[in-house]
């Protein structure tokens, strides 16, 4: 199943996508999660993405297109993926059409702008395998520490006070009509995501149940 995850920023795609993974066993393909890592590792493409990224903008498309024609090619995603994150635009989804990339469901991880801030504060993540966490929602185990691999916890630069209303404007100007695109593509399914993460989860997988 070839799936796309749409939401606001800090509406739980990243948790979403790990649990829907596990249970799918298909891999999560997060352009959010590629561009960080290209960031930290001073790659050309993490150069030419930090200065869009730091100031909540969306990296401009021809390199996400790259990304993704890229990662699509690899054998694990041969069995269907998650993408979260992407597409981000119009554009990104006409993309992704052309390179034939078909998708099965779009779900809309909805919640309401007064919480999503509340939320990014708490935000963390691994700072090394990406591994989502938040301070009251989702505390890792070890205070600090991933559950996952064991390295530390990071907030994100990007989860800023003045950044994450630019990343909420960003998202209503350009991600938001994604809703209406794949609306009318009878693709979208829209989830509320403003309970807890095992609500969200549960609302989730009704989706997905029903689709198989
Ligand atoms: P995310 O982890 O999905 O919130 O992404 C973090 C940042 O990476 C965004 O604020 C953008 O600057 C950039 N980014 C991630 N995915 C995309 C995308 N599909 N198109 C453009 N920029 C992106």
């Amino acid at each position: 199943m070839n799936l796309v995850l749409l939401g606001a920023p800090g509406a739980g795609k990243g948790t979403q996508a790990e649990v829907i993974s596990n249970r799918l066993s298909i891999p999560i393909i997060s352009t959010g999660a590629i561009l960080r890592e290209a960031v930290a590792a001073g790659t050309p493409l993490g150069v030419q993405a930090k200065t869009c990224m730091d100031a909540g903008e969306l990296v401009p498309d021809e390199l996400i297109i790259s990304i993704i024609k890229q990662r699509l090619t690899a054998e694990d995603c041969s069995h269907g993926f998650i993408l979260d994150g992407v597409p981000r635009n119009v554009s990104q989804a006409d993309a992704l059409k052309e390179m034939g990339v078909a998708v099965d469901a779009v779900i809309d991880i909805d919640v309401p702008d007064a919480d999503i801030i509340a939320r990014l504060s708490g935000r963390r993540v691994c700072g090394k395998c990406s591994a989502p966490y938040h301070l009251i929602n989702k505390p890792p185990v070890v205070e600090g520490v991933c559950d996952v691999c064991g390295a530390p916890l990071v907030a994100r630069a990007d989860d800023s006070e003045a950044t994450v209303s630019e990343r909420l404007r960003v998202y209503h100007k350009n991600t938001e009509p994604l809703i209406d695109y794949y609306q009318k593509q009878g693709k979208l399914f829209v989830v509320d995501g403003s309970q807890s993460i095992q609500e969200t989860t549960r609302l989730v997988f009704a989706v997905i149940e029903a689709l198989s």
